[in-house]
């Protein structure tokens, strides 16, 4: 059993709704269990113009490879209607693996941690509610310098 930790976002065709199927089809998957879910979160689109986001972060303890893994989180993705036209574009639903366990993983589909998870509010603050103070990212750096550095902006706590 490997602790994942999961993004979920979305900012189309009512994200709360959108955030509550995909937890539920999360808690569904193959030899994985649902272990925790942060509270829902607004925030600003990192794209201009576009509505603001609904984001929060769940805890799965899966048996699941990272790609295998990967692959459900996106048939969930296309199962609630994800279109990839522009990147970074609006989307009913984004999953993204934030760290699968302590692996450093850099694939052509799957980097883990997450690039750019060091610099995001709506992941660090959710991430923050489901482990222990003292947390350290695969790469050893403590989640609470990386808060430190990520001021609280553009987020709203649900
Ligand atoms: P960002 O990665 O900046 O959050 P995004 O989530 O909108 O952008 P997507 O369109 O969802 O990007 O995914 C683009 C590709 O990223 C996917 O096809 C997937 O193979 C790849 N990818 C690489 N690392 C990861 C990861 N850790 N989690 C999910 N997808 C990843
Ligand atoms: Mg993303
Ligand atoms: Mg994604």
């Amino acid at each position: 059993m490997v602790r994942v930790y999961i993004g979920l976002g979305s900012n189309l065709a009512d994200p709360e709704q959108q955030l509550r199927s995909a937890l539920e089809a999360l808690g569904q998957l193959n030899a994985t269990t649902l272990a925790g879910v942060s509270s829902f979160y607004a925030s600003d689109s990192l794209s201009p113009g576009q509505p603001r986001y609904t984001n929060a972060v769940a805890a799965l303890d899966t048996e699941l490879a990272p790609l295998a893994l990967l692959d459900a989180l996106q048939a969930i993705e296309a199962d609630q209607g994800r279109e990839r036209k522009e990147r970074w574009g609006p989307r009913t639903l984004d999953l993204d693996i934030l760290l699968y366990g302590e692996e450093v993983l850099d694939q052509p589909r799957l980097v883990v941690p997450h690039y750019h998870m060091h610099a995001r509010p709506f992941v660090l603050y959710p991430l923050a509610e489901l482990v222990a103070p003292d947390f350290r990212l695969a790469d050893q750096r403590a989640l609470s310098e990386l808060l430190a550095e990520c001021p609280f902006v553009g987020l709203e706590r649900l």
